[in-house]
């Protein structure tokens, strides 16, 4: 009898972080610069610093935030804190004083490893620090004893509409999403993924640094430029994983310096979506086109598109396996497996709402599942505009508006106006090789949607807000 989906998702969970992720072995397993660790060399490391946190006080259970910007050294705290069986708090290290204080006091945390400014920030408010670059080190304490279960991390969301709220994953919820990526991207230790991701979210944590634990190959962390990475990848890379505005660039660089990257086994990108226009450049420049996949903190990265077969663009493709995805009320995305959350931290009015009854998780998307099975996202519930009484999704608008050679980019927003409610509004960066004429622009979306979807006023901007995942932030281009 094959395995059901739901025991698919129980045999991903399976086990613990800091054993599964410290396997021993003598190959290279992350560069960084000049700097090379190996597994036993990593392993050893996050077995010391464990012991190190353990004698400044941290005990199993208790939280550990890293306030720092991605490094070696940020890996090698993260890896102490699981290795001690304590959970590791994330933040983003663009984070002022305010955005700090949030999470800093929702947490709790015992210790707060941190780098520079971030480390006077964190004291200021009345946390102890542990500088990144001086982690604390001694004998190696026992393997904690945990299970599946047992919290791993809280990653905040990214808080594009209210305050960021904590999602607790546990230590199944990481193993099911590094084991399913290792599986649907054919992910094995021959590769080199190029790591240019934020460590804090999901994405560069989940997806690029535990992947590349568990596949047993190895990672070479860069600062992002289209530079580093097109350098990387032509020495030695197999694998890039980014967001949206990172292909914008690395096309735009790809342009001016042509350079021939078809050697690489896969480009995947997501966390925003993937407008046709780039998915189309990017096949023309990379030599393949990138996998689109979706995801989302509270869920897992859990739907791609075929690593073998057609890559559809707008599309985001099947769910992992393991996965199980389906649409509920107002078209929303609804998603069950091993990598979906329990509850957020301490939390529970959100968590009854995030979670329905029979244990999907509401991802607050608006999505459709096609015959073929693939699933299309077509925006956030929340960003739904409702004009003269109608419903409009903005995504949908800006598919239409991207067309346009006058358009580089486009967000499309509700406006708060009198006689509309909201008014649809389409917040254009200008390409510069055609004019941006309003009304042509307008004329040319009536000429392709149902008149009230259409813009009724075109702004132009220089660039569109985006947070460090280069998601869009339509609520700050509304003011
Ligand atoms: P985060 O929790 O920061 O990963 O954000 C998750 C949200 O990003 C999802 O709920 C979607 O709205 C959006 N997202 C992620 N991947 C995609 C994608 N490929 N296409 C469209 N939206 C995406």
């Amino acid at each position: 009898m094959p395995e059901s989906t739901d025991e698919v998702a129980r045999r991903l969970r399976e086990g613990t972080l800091a054993q599964e992720l410290l396997k021993p072995g003598p190959r290279a397993v992350l560069t960084s610069g000049d700097c090379v660790l190996t597994r036993d060399e990593l392993r050893d490391e996050a077995g010391r610093i464990a012991g190190g946190l353990r004698d400044v006080g941290v005990a199993p259970g208790e939280r550990v935030a890293i306030y720092a910007a991605n490094s070696l050294d940020w890996v090698l705290g993260y890896l102490g804190v699981l290795r001690a069986g304590a959970c590791a708090v994330m933040m983003n290290p663009d984070y002022h004083s305010a955005e700090a204080e949030h999470i800093l006091r929702d947490s709790t945390p015992a210790r707060v490893i941190a780098d520079g400014p971030r480390a006077q920030i964190a004291r200021t408010l009345g946390f102890e620090v542990v500088p990144v670059d001086a982690l604390p080190r001694a004998e190696a304490p026992p393997m904690p004893d945990l299970d599946a279960d047992s919290p791993a991390a809280i990653l905040y969301t990214s808080g594009t509409t209210g305050r960021p709220k904590g999602a607790l994953l546990d230590h199944g919820n990481f193993l099911a999403q590094g084991r399913g990526a290792l599986e649907v991207w054919r992910w094995t230790s021959d590769d080199t993924l190029v790591h240019a991701l934020p460590l804090f979210h999901l994405h560069g944590l989940g997806m690029g640094l535990h992947g590349t634990l568990l596949s047993g190959g190895k990672a070479v962390l860069v600062s992002f430029t289209p530079e580093h990475v097109v350098h990387e990848l032509t020495h030695g890379g197999t694998m890039f994983f980014g967001v949206p505005s990172m292909y914008q660039r690395l096309c735009e660089w790809l342009e001016a310096n042509p350079t021939d990257l078809s050697h690489v086994r896969v480009f995947v990108c997501g966390s925003a979506p993937l407008p046709p226009t780039l998915f189309e450049r990017c096949s023309r420049l990379l030599g393949q086109a990138p996998v689109e996949r979706y995801g989302i903190t509270e869920g897992g990265i859990v739907v791609t598109n075929p690593y073998d077969g057609p890559r559809q663009p707008g599309r985001v493709g099947y769910p992992f396996p393991g996965v199980e995805v389906k649409i509920g009320e107002q078209g929303e995305v609804l998603l069950k497996g091993g990598q979906v959350f329990k509850s957020y931290w301490e939390n529970p009015a959100a968590t009854k709402e995030a979670l329905t009854a029979d244990g999907f998780l509401r991802t607050g998307d608006v999505g459709e599942i096609g015959e073929d099975g693939t699933l299309a996202i077509r925006g956030r519930i929340k960003e739904l505009i409702i004009t003269g009484g109608f419903n409009v999704y903005p995504r949908e608008v800006e598919l239409v508006l991207e067309d346009h050679p006058a358009v580089h980019e486009v967000a499309v927003a509700g406006v708060p106006s009198e006689k509309w409610g909201e008014e649809v509004t389409a917040f254009v960066v200008p390409s510069g090789t055609a004019p941006l004429d309003e009304k042509e622009l307008i004329a040319f979306a009536h000429e392709r949607l149902a008149a009230y979807k259409c813009p009724k006023r075109v702004v132009k901007v220089d660039s569109l807000p985006r947070n460090a995942m280069g998601k869009v932030q339509r609520s700050r281009l509304v003011k």
